[in-house]
């Protein structure tokens, strides 16, 4: 309740949110103090070099146009590159990282530019590599189910492409919009499918990638079995741009369900929440394909933020807890009569306070998108502290109360928490209207060593890119860390590939 007056109270006095959602983030230089390694300044030649690969208009020098591709999705990172490059095909991304390595010029390698752990834009003038121009579908094969394409298609491009044939994408997320494959497939994405269908390490079935000095790696398996040797595609699923830009990907696709129902509902207690959880599996077992939670701060951003109506009207100051539950099979009265005994079952059990259920389209768009638009809502109040971590789903909410007890500064607007239950995955979100670097301080490494203390990890699905370099230690041993090192010294010797991201600082620098 504390938290909710205090929302109220910040919105009437809006102009300085308003302000500080617009301006421009400082430079991550300049905010993080990180020191730049000693590569090549670009140079009229360099740029010369890439019109003549490339033509004039794929390579980018105006700064102001250059301005979207420095800055992030969570506006938490800016970098200050003059210099981005559109590859179309392979051949043209091996020779741009071919010559970035003989002259030593380091490359960010961007997607959608959704990532929310500032991996996505460089730190200082490294060269932004746009994969957007390299969307092609290759092949869908409806038999097998495989989808091969190249690594700029649009994840929901690529899963409407799908349906046209009765598949889908086995992953799905708030992004889908403006998130490419290659990026997804960079970060290992989770979303809101996982739960059903698994990461992207066991659906990637192949790729292709570069390696920093343009050799290109030909992993196009597109077979469900391959068991000779090493699985070398697993090297660039979730290494964020630091081992090698992916081209291509081949990737299983489910069938498109025949059948798709939604409920929604309203909890009083985060005990409440475990136990739906306990029963949904139970109950629902194979047709369930997301348990998804938020709290009530969380929901209030949404339903404040784009005017979305909260389908759960039966108490005025609505419930503590929202669960979004989908099932996905194939047959729909099936599916239907399962989850409406579900949850007369979680009513009558006495640990849901109210619920709707749907299987019609429109409405289940329309609650989706209460979940699916927190994140891009918390950002309309300014600046977000944003934690994607994952613990035992006993321990799920408990970072936010801990957090609620320990931050109390009256410039916080709020401390919500939402996420994708099912795999024991919580985003928590500190909104504030400006950065504050004392509030940082407070936050981490706290944070990080409190979700340490749970078994869990500092990243759930977002990666470490540049923002949690400094607690991979926390998630990963020293051995995992050291060949972690020895592998980018083997695959980029030179470093040129996203550096300052993920290991940082680097054993060997460049
Ligand atoms: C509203 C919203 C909801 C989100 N929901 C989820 C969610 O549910 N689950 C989840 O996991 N994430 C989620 N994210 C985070 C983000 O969408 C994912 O991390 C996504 O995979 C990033 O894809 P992208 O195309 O935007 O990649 P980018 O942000 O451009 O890049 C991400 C990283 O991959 C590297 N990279 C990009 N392309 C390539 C390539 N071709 N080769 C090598 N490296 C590359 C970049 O250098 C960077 O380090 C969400 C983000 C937003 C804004």
């Amino acid at each position: 309740m504390y938290f909710r007056i205090f929302v109220r109270a910040l919105f009437r006095s809006s102009n300085v949110r308003c302000f500080s959602a617009n301006a421009k983030p400082q430079f991550t230089a300049d905010r993080y103090k990180i020191e730049r390694y000693a590569y090549s300044k670009i140079s009229k030649e360099h740029v010369a070099f890439f019109k003549e690969l490339l033509g004039r208009n794929r390579v980018i020098t105006d700064p102001e146009e250059c301005e979207s591709y420095n800055i992030d999705f969570s506006r938490i990172v800016r970098g200050k590159s003059n210099l981005v490059l559109k590859p179309k095909t392979t051949n043209e991304v091996s020779s741009i990282l071919k010559y970035c390595n003989e002259n030593r010029l380091a490359v960010c390698p961007q997607s959608g530019n959704t990532g929310l752990v500032g991996g996505s834009v460089p730190v200082f003038d490294e060269i932004v590599l746009s994969m957007k121009l390299m969307n092609k579908i290759n092949e869908t094969n409806e038999l097998d189910g495989v989808l091969t394409c190249e690594a700029g298609c649009v994840l929901e491009d690529l899963d409407n492409h799908l349906a046209t044939v009765g598949l889908m994408m086995p992953i799905d997320l708030g992004a889908k919009g403006s998130c490419l494959i290659g990026g997804c497939v960079s970060t290992n994405a989770g979303g809101i499918r996982l739960l059903r269908y698994g990461n992207l390490h066991g659906n990637v079935l192949g790729l292709e990638a570069v390696k920093a000095n343009g050799d290109v790696v030909d992993c196009m398996n597109t077979l469900k079995k391959n068991n000779t040797g090493y699985h070398l595609k697993h090297l660039f699923i979730g290494s964020e741009g630091t081992l090698g830009v992916v081209t291509k990907v081949a990737i299983q696709c489910p069938p498109l369900p025949k059948a798709v129902n939604v409920t929604f509902l309203g909890l009083s207690s985060f005990d409440k929440v475990l136990k739906t959880f306990q029963l949904a599996k139970k109950e629902l077992a194979e047709i369930l394909s997301s348990y998804e939670v938020m709290d009530k701060l969380s929901l209030d951003v949404s339903v404040e933020q784009f005017a979305l109506k909260n389908p759960l009207t039966s108490k005025d100051d609505g419930h503590e807890f929202y669960v979004l539950i989908e099932t996905s099979g194939s047959n729909a009265s099936h599916d239907e009569e399962k989850l409406s005994l579900f949850v007369e079952k979680a009513l009558s059990d006495g640990i849901i306070e109210d619920g709707t259920l749907t299987s019609d389209p429109a409405k289940i768009k329309s609650i989706w998108s209460i979940r699916e638009r927190i994140s891009e809502g918390v950002l309309r109040e300014g600046y977000v502290f944003k934690y994607d971590v994952s613990t035992p789903v006993q321990s799920f909410y408990k970072v936010i109360e801990v957090l609620r007890e320990r931050i109390r500064d009256p410039r916080i607007i709020r401390i919500s928490g939402y996420g994708h239950m099912g795999d024991g995955n919580i985003h928590v979100q500190i909104s504030i209207p400006t950065y504050e670097p004392e509030i940082a301080a407070e936050l981490q490494p706290f944070i990080f060593e409190y979700i340490s203390s749970l078994r869990g990890s500092v990243s759930a699905e977002h990666g470490v890119g540049f923002t949690k370099t400094k607690y991979l230690h926390m998630s990963r041993n020293s051995s995992e860390i050291e060949l972690m090192h020895d592998l980018k010294k083997l695959m980029d010797p030179n470093c040129i590939l996203n550096p300052y991201k993920v290991l940082y600082p680097l054993k060997t620098s460049p």
